[in-house]
């Protein structure tokens, strides 16, 4: 099924997970799947080299598996570097495992690759609905705005130029204020973005953690979860499990304030899934 016909029926519920390095790793994705399928998802997706990692040649095969198991899988592909070829190469793969959605990102930039084909995300998102229209094709968005792009303004107009490639929906970066999120919607609004937005939800792990995702994606970390992070000491699980209880304070406003969608990083924890899970049904969000 298209994640666009899903969002055109309900408010979504999602992970994503990322490959696993090393041999294993598609016995271990499928493990992290296992379990995170019984918490009903709408559909769950798999990174593709991200931050530049390389970690790619098993993305096709686990979104093969998640689809095989009859949840939706959205395959994510980047296009930095990429030749209209290589591109060809993937999507003969997202097919040959039989899925329906792909993500279409340029990626991060890496020192040492050039941009071949394809300079932005939009120009991948044109040339794969160019290759099969029956592809429901999603982006990504910035509710602070990209780390690289000047201004919002910019930014929001670079997204228009996104949905007018034909994308079909769009997942955000990760953030740490709803505010943030409500802001960036009714900007989206005013300028013509009608595509459904699912709010990418991140919970934080660590200190070190938090303070790597605020670099590399420009998030800002709020007061009110660096008073969090001073509170559970130098305790690792007990900074963690502040990350967990503010992502679902975070979720739980989001579903009340008529979100398109939900989308969790779960970074392959299973123990994430099931806490965001239970307390999206505790507010009504979710069925089971
Ligand atoms: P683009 O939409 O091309 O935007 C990148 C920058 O270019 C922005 O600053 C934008 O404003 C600007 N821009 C866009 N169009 C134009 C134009 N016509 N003229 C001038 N400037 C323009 N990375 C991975 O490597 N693998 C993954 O699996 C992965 N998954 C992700 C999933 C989500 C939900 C998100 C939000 C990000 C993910 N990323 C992933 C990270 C992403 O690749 C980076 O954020 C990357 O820097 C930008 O990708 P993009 O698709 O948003 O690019």
């Amino acid at each position: 099924m298209r994640i666009s016909d899903i969002l055109a029926q309900r408010q979504s519920y999602s992970y994503e997970i990322f490959p696993p390095k090393g041999q294993m790793s598609v016995d271990q994705a499928a493990e992290v799947v296992d379990q995170l399928v019984q918490n009903h998802p709408d559909w769950i997706s798999v990174t593709f080299s991200a931050g530049g990692s390389g970690n790619s040649q098993n993305t096709f095969a686990i979104a093969g598996d998640i689809a095989r198991r009859g949840t939706q899988a959205l395959a994510h592909l980047t296009c930095m570097g990429a030749t209209r070829q290589d591109v060809d190469g993937y999507v003969e793969q997202v097919r040959l495992h039989g899925v329906q959605n792909v993500l279409a990102l340029r990626g991060d930039r890496i020192p040492g690759r050039d941009v071949r084909d394809f300079a932005h995300a939009s120009d991948l998102v044109a040339y794969l609905k160019q290759l099969d229209p029956d592809l429901c094709v999603g982006g990504a968005c910035y509710p602070e705005g990209h780390v690289e792009c000047e201004s919002l303004r910019q930014d929001i107009e670079h997204l228009k130029a996104k949905q007018d490639a034909g994308v079909d929906f769009l997942v955000t970066q990760l953030f740490f204020d709803n505010d943030d999120f409500y802001r960036f919607r009714e900007r989206c609004d005013r300028a013509r973005i009608k595509v459904p937005i699912v709010a990418g939800i991140m919970p934080f792990t660590s200190v070190k953690q938090i303070q790597r995702m605020a670099f590399n994606c420009g998030a800002s970390i709020p007061a009110k979860v660096v008073k969090r992070l001073v509170r559970a000491g130098d305790s690792k699980e007990a900074q963690a499990a502040a990350g967990i209880e503010y992502a679902c304070q975070q979720l739980v406003d989001l579903a009340a304030n008529g979100v398109d969608g939900l989308h969790i990083y779960s970074m392959n924890k299973p123990a994430i899934g099931k806490a965001t899970h239970d307390a999206l049904v505790d507010c009504g969000y979710l069925q089971n």
